[in-house]
C-alpha cells in the first residue's frame, strides 16, 4: 500500500516503537507508588515530561499529557470564561467545532477570503469585542495544509489580552515550532507525529486559567486525573525527539515534486491553496474527470491511501466543510481528495501514484 494519509494518523516510528515495546515488556509500577518499580517508572515519566516541554520551550508544570487533541482542545476551550466571547474559524476541526459549542459563550465564526486556506489577524481584529476573551484557531489546516499567520494572531491577542488556543495538530512534524508568546494553549496528538495513537498534549503558559475536566487522584497538578501511561509519554518524548532529523524541505521537494507530475501527466487538475503558505507535506487535489469518492475507492483497490476530507468525516457523504468554508463550489469539493506525505513518503512510491491516478482517471 502506498499510503498517502499522513493527516489522518502515521506510521509507528521504528525507534519510538522500539522504546514503547521494551517498556510494554518490562513490569512497571505506577508512578505514583512509593515502591522501587513505582520510583523506576516516576523517573521514567519525569524524564520523558521535560523532554516533551523542551520542543515547546516551557517549564514541566505546563505540560498536560492528554489521549489525544481532542481532549487538549476540549480542555482548553472549556477553559473559557463563562458567557465571554470566542472568536473562532469555520474551517477547524469538529474538535474545535463541538467543544466551542458546548461553552456558554458567544462565538464568531470567521470564514477566510473567497478562495483562501487561512485566516488573517486582520479578520480576528475586526471581530474583537469588549467581550472577547479567548481566539481558537488552527496553525495550520489539515485538509489543505494552508498557514495561518500564527505569530500575528498571536501578537494580536497579545495586545488584547486574549487567551490563544492554537490547534498545532497538522503544523508540528510538518514544519519547525515555535510556541508564540502570551496566554496560549497548544494543542496536538502524538499519532500525527510518528507516535502511537492514545497519547498527546496541551502545554499552556502561566497566564492561561486551564480547568480541569476530571480530576481524579489529582495527578498532573490536579488538571487531569487518572494514572500516567508511562510507556505512551516516553514514545511521545522520543516522537517528537525524531522530530529534530526531520528535513521538512525534503518533504516539500517531494510534495512539490508530486503536484508537477500530477500536472504534467493529468489535464485539469486543480491544486488548493497552491499559491499560498502550506506547510510542506499536503496537496488537495481537484480533479475534474471524476468525482473524489470514486476515485478514492479505485485508487484503493490499486493500492494507494488518500483522503476525501478529514478521516473523522470519511465515509460521510457530506462535502468537506474547509473546501466548502473557503467558498469553493459544490462540483470542485466533490472532485477534491487530499494526499498527505510523511517523512517515510518515498519518490518511487509517488511516481507510482501519479501513475496509478493516472490510470485510474483514464478509466472514467
Ligand atoms: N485537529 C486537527 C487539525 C486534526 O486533524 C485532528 C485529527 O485529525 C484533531 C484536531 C483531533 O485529533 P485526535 O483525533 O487525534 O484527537
Amino acid at each position: 500500500m502506498i499510503y498517502l494519509d499522513n493527516n489522518a494518523t502515521t506510521k509507528i516510528d521504528p525507534k519510538v516503537k522500539q522504546v514503547y515495546c521494551s517498556l510494554l515488556d518490562q513490569l512497571l509500577g505506577n508512578p505514583g507508588s512509593m515502591h522501587r518499580p513505582g520510583q523506576h517508572a516516576k523517573q521514567l515519566l519525569i524524564q520523558a515530561r521535560r523532554s516533551i516541554c523542551e520542543f515547546f520551550s516551557v517549564s514541566p508544570k505546563h505540560l498536560i499529557v492528554t489521549s489525544g487533541a481532542t481532549e487538549a482542545l476540549t480542555m482548553a476551550i472549556l477553559s473559557c470564561p463563562p458567557s465571554s466571547h470566542i472568536i473562532t474559524s469555520s474551517l477547524e476541526h469538529a474538535a474545535v467545532r463541538e467543544a466551542v459549542l458546548q461553552t456558554s459563550c458567544k462565538v464568531t465564526w470567521l470564514s477566510p477570503e473567497s478562495g483562501k486556506g487561512a485566516i488573517t489577524a486582520d479578520q480576528i481584529e475586526k471581530a474583537i469585542t469588549p467581550q472577547t476573551a479567548m481566539v481558537v484557531i488552527m496553525a495550520a489546516n489539515n485538509e489543505t495544509g494552508a498557514l495561518t499567520d500564527l505569530q500575528a494572531i498571536a501578537e494580536l491577542a497579545y495586545q488584547h489580552n486574549l487567551l490563544l488556543v492554537v490547534d498545532a495538530v497538522a503544523w508540528i512534524g510538518k514544519e519547525t515550532w515555535k510556541t508564540p508568546a502570551g496566554k496560549v494553549a497548544i494543542c496536538m496528538s502524538g499519532h500525527k507525529i510518528h507516535a502511537p495513537v492514545g497519547i498527546g498534549c496541551l502545554v499552556y503558559s502561566s497566564g492561561f486559567p486551564l480547568k480541569p475536566l476530571f480530576s481524579g487522584g489529582g495527578q498532573q497538578q490536579g488538571l487531569r486525573g487518572g494514572t500516567e501511561s508511562v510507556a505512551l509519554t516516553v514514545a511521545l518524548a522520543q516522537a517528537f525527539a525524531q522530530l529534530e532529523m526531520v528535513r521538512y524541505d525534503e518533504i516539500r521537494v517531494l510534495r512539490n515534486y508530486f503536484e508537477q507530475q500530477l500536472k504534467n501527466n493529468i489535464p485539469d487538475v486543480l491544486i488548493h491553496c497552491e499559491h499560498e503558505p502550506r506547510v510542506s507535506n499536503v496537496s488537495n487535489v481537484a480533479f475534474s474527470q471524476c468525482e473524489g469518492e470514486t476515485l478514492l475507492m479505485k485508487l484503493d483497490l490499486a493500492s494507494v491511501a488518500a483522503s476525501h476530507g478529514s478521516a473523522c468525516q470519511s465515509g460521510a457523504l457530506e462535502p468537506s466543510h474547509v473546501l466548502t468554508n473557503m467558498g469553493l463550489s459544490k462540483h470542485i469539493v466533490k472532485r477534491s481528495l487530499r494526499f498527505s506525505l510523511s517523512r517515510m513518503t518515498t519518490k518511487e512510491e509517488i511516481n507510482r501514484s501519479v501513475a496509478i491516478l493516472r490510470s485510474c482517471l483514464v478509466e472514467e
